[in-house]
């Protein structure tokens, strides 16, 4: 199934997408996306009933896409973490997984437009698979990871190079407003085929500037999870950038990097696409 968030006049709910032209509005069985993660074993039956019976389906295109989850308890993101992202970088491949976060005032839907920060000239693109928590847990082995991920979202983690770089945290850098955009929807994981064997993409103004697999990510999914819920109790609905691969825009010779007019598009196969106009913030 593919599952979002939208809004229809002044009600933001969640929805269920069919034929990728309809939504059926799913405001009846849940508030809200978390709500609907959270109680997913309760509730996947009637969803599954509302998408066949298409009560109240609205066209697609009539509505606004939100991020799917608007506001995940976590945004854990990786670095370093695709062999050809780490050779452009000139960096070591890394021994432990390289992880920061984002704040989730940085969450904005697939195709709003993406804040070039003042002043910013070295503002960049980074596709990503996004995989979202369902069950939550501690200490979650490699092998019970699957388990746990509701499903997968495209993803762009949107970098500010000169923030990035002036110290070795990466917060400030990958925190700014509008940089954590992700849908169009969440693809559920039953429904995402083999997630490390997907085309991943990125376009700026209709030039491929990123293209290559999810089977190239160093550490998988699975390795992620069992890492990160060493640490940290991973909730329902939160949210994971995997990893970018090579071609971002600061790497490329001379630089290319995000300005007010581009239009930047992530694209991952079988889980959709998001598109976003840059602005001056
Ligand atoms: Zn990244």
């Amino acid at each position: 199934m593919k599952l979002a968030t939208f809004t229809s006049g002044d009600a933001v709910m969640p929805g269920v997408v069919v034929d990728e032209t309809t939504i059926v509005p799913l405001g009846a069985i849940a508030p809200d996306m978390l709500t609907l993660i959270a109680n997913w074993d309760a509730l996947h039956g009637a969803v599954a009933a509302a998408a066949a019976a298409r009560e109240g389906a609205l066209d697609l295109a009539s509505v606004s896409l939100l991020a799917p989850v608007p506001r995940p308890g976590k945004i854990l993101a990786i670095g370093l973490n695709y062999a050809d992202h780490i050779a452009e970088t000139g960096m070591q491949t890394p021994a432990h997984q390289m992880w920061f976060t984002k704040p989730g005032t940085a969450v904005n839907g697939p195709y709003a437009d993406i804040q070039i920060p003042r002043g910013s000239t070295m503002t960049d693109y980074e596709v990503e698979m996004v995989v979202v928590i369902g069950k939550g847990g501690r200490h979650i082995a490699k092998d019970d990871a699957p388990a746990h991920v509701f499903g997968y979202c495209v993803g762009n983690d949107v970098s500010e190079r000169v923030w990035q770089r002036l110290t070795p945290q990466f917060t400030l850098g990958k925190g700014f407003d509008t940089h954590a955009p992700f849908g169009p929807w969440i693809t559920t994981a039953d429904a995402a085929g083999d997630v490390h064997a997907l085309g991943i993409r990125c376009l700026v103004d209709g030039e491929v500037r990123q293209d290559s697999s999810t089977q190239h990510l160093i550490f998988s999914v699975w390795d992620q999870i069992a890492e990160l819920s060493k640490v940290m109790t991973l909730e329902p609905g939160d949210v994971i950038y995997t990893g970018t691969p090579g071609g971002v825009g600061a790497a490329r010779k001379p630089p290319a990097m995000l300005l007010p007019g581009c239009r930047v598009r992530c694209e991952i196969d079988g889980l959709g696409a998001i598109e976003a106009a840059c602005v001056a913030e």
